[in-house]
């Protein structure tokens, strides 16, 4: 049995990013960058200004001064400007030769359009923008492994940069076990249960930006079980639940184990949800997590999203927290790391009430979970908690402890 620490470890040490693609850059969003990129030339290209205005000379502050010319946006200004003259400007306009300021329009007064006073004090290089000053050229501009944004379009677009390198989205494949399960679809006996898990995963990995599908449940033989898992071995990541306990036809790992399977770790110190385990098969990583819903879905928020942020790429795959307090007093049983979901309102942490390994129902309500040491068996009410968020899409670049312990 590992500790969830060191389970999180062999994760962060041992997933790695996959294949790379060149992609159109509109097509880009939300992937992660597999190079970095450096700005061919300044950004602005020229000095310009950064208003409707007047291009003038300090000196001319409190005259009044002759207008012959505009230049406008687009516009190559080949004329110098010369003391006791004024040159009208529009925002992003080349600045001509000889230009100290440019006095925005609002701040004329106009005699004729041909004959303006400047006012009485004209700071040196006001409302001019800068060559270079944005980005310059040479200076990387955007870094490997991170996000790309819409606002990172903006940065492409501005050094004329149409495509770029990507990473490929991780492939995660999905399915259960278990002779009770029915698909949601399917038509159910008293005795049998609809798979919840499959279509939850399936969801979940899709807001993490997988390329996802799902194969239909396995029953709980070993020959079934190795069916299913040939059929997934082409994926990043397989993801299984049920089957992975002590029960007569718990059969899960076994069928993994004889295809193949190298465990990597195999039982966490975490409540709920002891028995995931997580194992290598070829390329491809297997996570097998336990069959009841809420038991699965802290397993999943724990481990299976740092796989999958690993498998993307990105250099944010460390859980990220938020410092919060709780809103009430709240009572553990000690002993084991524990995961306790909660509502969180920006405010404060309020643990779900009625919350077991086997139920549905805590799971959307849950905006974050919070970790307990084995030593805690109480937290109080106002004190300061650091919550793992769910809802939230948090991630970070460096490694936090979150655990809640003793001082
Ligand atoms: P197992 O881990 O196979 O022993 O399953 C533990 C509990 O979770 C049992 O009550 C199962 O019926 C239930 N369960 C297993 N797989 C699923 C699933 N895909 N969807 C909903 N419940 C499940
Ligand atoms: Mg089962």
């Amino acid at each position: 049995m590992v500790k969830i620490d060191e389970a999180l470890d062999i994760i962060y040490n041992l997933v790695t990013k996959k294949s790379k693609q060149i992609v159109p850059i509109e097509d880009t969003v939300g992937a992660i960058t597999a190079k970095s990129y450096k700005a061919s030339f300044d950004l602005p290209r020229f000095d310009n200004s950064a208003m409707d205005g007047y291009a003038v000379k300090v000196a001319d502050a409190g005259r009044t001064v002759n207008i012959k010319e505009v230049i406008y946006a687009g516009d190559s200004p080949q004329n110098e400007l010369k003391k006791y003259k004024a040159i009208k400007i529009m925002t992003g306009a080349p600045i001509p030769k000889g230009c100290e300021a440019i006095v925005p329009i609002e701040d004329i007064d106009f005699l004729t359009k041909e004959s303006i006073i400047l006012p009485p004090t004209i700071k040196p290089n006001a409302m001019i923008r800068w060559k270079g000053e944005d980005i310059k050229s040479g200076e990387i501009f955007l870094e490997a492994n991170t996000k790309v944004t819409g606002y990172t379009l903006a940065l492409l677009a501005s050094q004329g940069i149409t495509h770029i390198e990507i990473y490929k989205k991780p492939k995660v494949v999905i399915f259960s076990t278990g002779e009770e399960l029915k698909a949601h679809y399917e038509k159910i006996e008293p005795h049998q249960l609809y798979n919840s898990n499959a279509p939850m995963f399936y969801a979940r990995a899709l807001e993490l930006d997988c390329d996802v599908s799902y194969i239909s449940s396995s029953g709980d033989t070993l020959e079934e079980l190795k069916l299913s898992a040939k059929e997934a071995m082409d994926a990043n990541l397989i993801l299984t639940s049920g089957g992975v306990s002590v029960g007569d036809k718990d059969f899960t790992i076994q069928a993994f184990e004889e295809l193949g399977m190298e465990i990597l770790f195999s039982k966490v110190d975490i409540k709920p949800g002891k028995p995931t385990t997580f194992g290598k098969m070829g390329s491809c990583f297997v996570v097998n997590l336990p069959g009841n819903p809420l038991a699965s879905m802290v397993n999943f928020e724990m481990f299976v999203k740092p796989i999958i942020y690993k498998l993307s790429g990105t250099n944010s795959f460390y859980h990220s927290t938020i410092t919060t307090k709780m809103r009430d007093n709240h009572k553990i049983r000690a002993g084991k790391y524990t995961v306790i979901l909660g509502e969180w309102d920006g405010d404060s942490f309020m643990p779900i009430q009625n919350q077991k390994p086997g139920m549905v129902s805590p799971m959307d309500r849950a905006d974050g979970m919070i970790v307990t040491s084995p030593e805690i068996d109480s937290l109080e009410k106002n004190q300061i908690v650091k919550m793992i968020p769910i809802k939230l899409n948090l991630q970070s670049d460096k490694k936090e402890n979150f655990f809640i312990q003793k001082d």
